[in-house]
């Protein structure tokens, strides 16, 4: 429901955005191509007009190459009443017809189109200053008040409107198009948006039902424990165990539920500085050595002198842990957990492999979502969340690096991490 508006609203913008570009391109290209049309045109006229003037009653050319100017520019001259005389070439026009339209065009010196009987012609009217303004003619003499040159301009102007119906059909079925990829590019663009809310839908639902059974639990074990006032604290000791152990299972998820949603909102920033790998083990090595040895495993770590990378120490303290976690949860005794690490190239890449019995084919490739647990019913009796993996895959992500599993051969599952040296040098 929120999508589809979203979708409409973010498609009409789209949409929008393109008309515009659309337009303001067609417009440009109306406008460079009209320019280019008349820009000729209108520079012949004004060399012409310009150069005309009037000697002891006759017109003249001030420059002597006549050559220069354009034939088929038509000049006029207008007297002071409006009267409109024409000049050159005087056979080719019926002065009458242009009569009226240019009786009424004042003096400014600027050009425009006008369109005649069937004609299109380019129009320029200056006034004329010069002092010696009487012109002689069949008719008489004559005050002149201004040049009009004229110049038909019809295949420029049809080739205009035919441009304009060019672009003006380029845009209607543009439009359609446009409306249809704005609806493309808009829904392209809100799947990963969509997708993403899904997830977190998802997030929140799952987290608010793994808090649930801790807090179902915390209940009743409270519950049962009020029943009996008069009873020791030692003999409800069992209801207390549970409500702690549940207490500390929900303190766990509620930690590890903020890394990642911290982690979801970009919220989390790496510390990274230049990190020892071999220090990192060793105190790895004095926590879970002991650990193992009380579940009946042993643990060996064997890694290669001075690895040293850039990396946030916490965190990667945090993946041993998560990994380790795990290797001595799902490896019943008498096993084997060996932890490995050596430099390939530019990368440093961390093994975890124990004895245990592996991992399902068919769960290898969810054992990195969000609160998957392959048996439920085991990883939460040992304090599972099923978050381990997808912090300890975040982590190694955020470090530019990658994370997979793989069942060994002989048995068990092996965590492999490859981490980006990077080293400043
Ligand atoms: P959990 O809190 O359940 O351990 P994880 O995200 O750490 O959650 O692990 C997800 C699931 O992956 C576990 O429930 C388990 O089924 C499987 N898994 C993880 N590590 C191992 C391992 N070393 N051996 C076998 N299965 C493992």
């Amino acid at each position: 429901m929120m999508f589809k508006r979203t979708l409409r609203r973010l498609s009409v913008r789209i949409s929008v955005v393109f008309l515009l570009i659309f337009i303001i391109f067609g417009t440009v290209i109306y406008g460079y191509v009209s320019y280019r049309f008349f820009d000729k045109v209108d520079d012949s006229m004004r060399l012409k007009a310009n150069n005309l003037g009037i000697a002891n009653g006759r017109i003249v050319f001030q420059s002597r190459n006549r050559w220069l100017f354009d034939p088929r520019i038509l000049i006029f001259l207008r007297d002071t009443d409006g009267r409109v005389f024409n000049m050159f070439p005087r056979e080719e026009i019926d002065v009458e017809r242009l009569a009226e339209l240019i009786a009424h065009t004042p003096p400014t010196g600027r050009i425009y189109t006008k369109e005649i009987e069937d004609h299109a012609y380019r129009i320029l009217n200056i006034p004329y200053l010069y002092e010696d303004n009487i012109l002689q003619t069949d008719r008489g003499p004559i005050v002149v008040d201004s040049i009009i040159a004229v110049s038909i301009v019809d295949s420029e102007v049809a080739a205009l409107g035919d441009l304009l119906i060019i672009i003006a059909s380029g845009l209607v079925t543009g439009m359609i198009i446009i409306i249809i990829a704005g609806y493309y590019l808009a829904r392209r663009s809100m799947v990963p948006i969509q997708a993403s809310w899904e997830k977190q839908q998802q997030f929140v639902a799952d987290a608010s039902h793994e808090l649930r059974t801790p807090l179902a639990v915390v209940k009743s074990n409270a519950e049962l424990i009020l029943r009996h006032p008069g009873h020791t604290v030692e003999e409800e000791s069992i209801r207390v165990t549970n409500i702690i152990r549940e207490v500390r299972r929900m303190t766990k998820l509620v930690s590890e539920l903020l890394t990642l949603a911290r982690s979801d909102a970009n919220q989390l920033e790496l510390m990274i500085s230049a990190v020892s790998l071999n220090q990192v083990t060793e105190t790895i090595a004095e926590q879970f050595v002991p650990l193992a040895e009380m579940e009946g495993l042993t643990l060996t770590i064997k890694i290669a002198d001075q690895l040293e990378l850039m990396a946030d120490k916490e965190r990667l303290h945090q993946l041993l842990v998560i990994l380790l976690d795990n290797a001595i949860k799902y490896t019943p005794p008498p096993g084997e957990i060996l932890v490995t690490a050596d430099k390939h190239g530019n990368n440093i890449i961390i093994a975890v492999e124990d004895s245990g019995q592996g991992i399902p084919a068919q769960d290898l490739p969810r054992v990195f979502d969000r609160f998957y647990r392959g048996d439920k019913a085991r990883s939460r009796e040992s304090g599972g969340t099923g978050l381990g993996l997808s912090i300890a895959k975040w982590i190694v992500e955020q470090h530019g690096g990658k994370i997979s599993v793989e069942n060994k051969a002989a048995g068990g599952a092996k965590f492999s991490v490859v981490l980006p040296i990077k080293k400043s040098s």
